[in-house]
């Protein structure tokens, strides 16, 4: 075993060459990220093996054929070798996601593949992707990372009103989805909680979230410091004007009278009977959705807090 190899792998698509949402199909459609080539050459005038490993699900789904492809590598290998650069393998997943394979990344059966390839623990690779979804999985993979997602509410013309330009409710699901097929553990935040606004999707948020994949859920509960508080009951006015008096008279009655309460212990979670209701419910639902969990653990053993040469750490 070679016990000092040094072996980095690349993802191909939107690292080596330019991306095609229709697949590279032909030798030509093989496009090189610029400067993508030369950092190969780079790396191996530095002494590192290169090789790539990439989904190729075009062919699972008919679009290319193993000739074709062998010719895109061929393309790829030789424009490399034109920069004084080489691959030592391809590694590649031929499948579409409904295959269910054990190699399409991320799954871990090519990495798998490699590590027994050359002998090596992979824990040591550096891996380069294109999507922050394969760097998670494989951070995960080491218990380093656990995901949370807000969703606010599953209606798509209120998210839009009230978070402009953030996803729509169903690409969050989506999201949690991906992450959770990922091996990602993902958690679901339902913050904030508008009272009288969104209280009532608290159920079935927590349900969307749990068939989506979420293992874990957290809420807290709207507050309005300082200058936030005319900003939002202004936007009520504008967006739900008949909802303005009543969402208001609640959001107040959470919070002593006033719209925000910093008091310990109460600013995120709020007071009386009202806010309890919202604690009560979303206790009662995260368990009947198995939310109430906890995560799996995280390795911290690996983590190194960012020292100073004085030990003094900065605030800010
Ligand atoms: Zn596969």
């Amino acid at each position: 075993m070679p016990y000092n190899l040094r072996l980095v792998i690349l993802g191909r698509d939107g690292i080596l060459n330019v991306y095609r949402e229709d697949h590279v199909k032909a030798p030509e459609e093989w496009q090189p990220v610029p400067g993508a080539l030369e950092a190969v050459a780079r790396l191996n005038h530095a002494g590192w093996h290169v090789v790539v490993a990439t989904n190729q699900a075009g062919i699972g789904r008919g679009m290319i054929d193993m000739a074709s492809l062998n010719s895109v590598h061929q393309r790829m290998m030789q424009r490399l070798a034109a920069v004084g650069g080489r691959l030592d393998a391809v590694f590649f997943c031929p499948h579409t996601p409904e295959d269910n394979c054990e190699c399409r990344k991320p799954r871990p059966g090519l990495m798998k593949q490699i590590g027994s390839r050359y002998g090596i623990e992979l824990r040591t690779v550096p891996m380069v992707c294109d999507t922050l979804r394969d760097l998670l999985a494989a951070q995960a993979s080491e218990q380093l990372v656990h995901v949370s997602l807000s969703i606010t509410s599953l209606d798509g013309a209120l998210t839009r009103a009230l978070e402009p330009r953030t996803s729509a409710p169903a690409a969050r699901l989506r999201a949690i989805t991906a992450l959770r097929e990922a091996g990602v553990p993902v958690g679901v935040m339902v913050a904030p909680v508008i009272p009288g606004l969104t209280d009532h999707e608290l159920p079935a948020i927590l349900e969307a979230a749990s068939q989506a994949g979420a293992v874990a859920a957290g809420f807290t509960l709207l507050r309005l410091p300082e200058s936030v508080g005319p900003l939002f009951l202004d936007w009520l006015e504008r967006h739900r004007p008949l909802a303005r008096q009543r969402v208001e008279g609640l959001i107040r009655s959470t919070r002593g009278g006033a719209l925000d309460d910093a008091r310990f212990g109460c600013r995120m979670r709020g007071d009386a009977a009202y806010a309890d209701g919202i604690a009560a419910s979303f206790k009662l639902f995260a368990r009947k959705w198995e939310l109430d969990r906890p995560r799996p653990p995280l390795d911290v053993t690996r983590f190194r807090p960012p020292r100073t040469a004085d030990g003094q750490a900065y605030l800010f």
